[in-house]
């Protein structure tokens, strides 16, 4: 006679910052390649954003980097305000957050969104 297959009793374990943050990264709202908030971003700050006594880095950007960590403040992980495009090498990896000013350690981010409708969804 077959052994009936029970389930292990699990407990609820607590989800820590981190790992709250690290779903957030793999939202596809956070990294889709088309729809996706770093790659809207990227696409309107292809160059880095970094400044070095007042020289913006020339190096593409393919990070986006998150000025005041999630961990601190999770509702700032979806606020373009909190985010820079950053070369790899200007991305201070490891560091929770950084305490940057807009137009003084980087370039102002640009996360204007246009909308344009399509014609039979325009209102007259
Ligand atoms: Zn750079």
């Amino acid at each position: 006679m077959k052994k009936p297959r029970t389930a292990k009793p699990t407990l609820p374990v607590a989800k820590s910052p981190r790992q709250t943050e690290e779903k957030r990264y793999n939202r596809q709202s956070w990294r889709n390649p088309r729809y996706g908030l770093r790659a809207a971003l990227l696409v309107r700050n292809p160059i880095c954003q970094k400044l070095t006594d007042g020289i913006q880095c020339h190096t593409p950007a393919t990070v986006v980097h998150h000025l005041i960590s999630p961990l601190d403040q999770p509702a700032a992980f979806w606020l373009p305000v909190n985010l820079c495009c950053l070369c790899v090498r200007c991305h201070p990896g490891g560091a929770r957050g950084t305490k940057w000013t807009a137009g003084v350690d980087f370039v102002p981010t640009n996360f204007e969104f246009s909308f344009s409708p399509k014609p039979e969804d325009a209102h007259v």
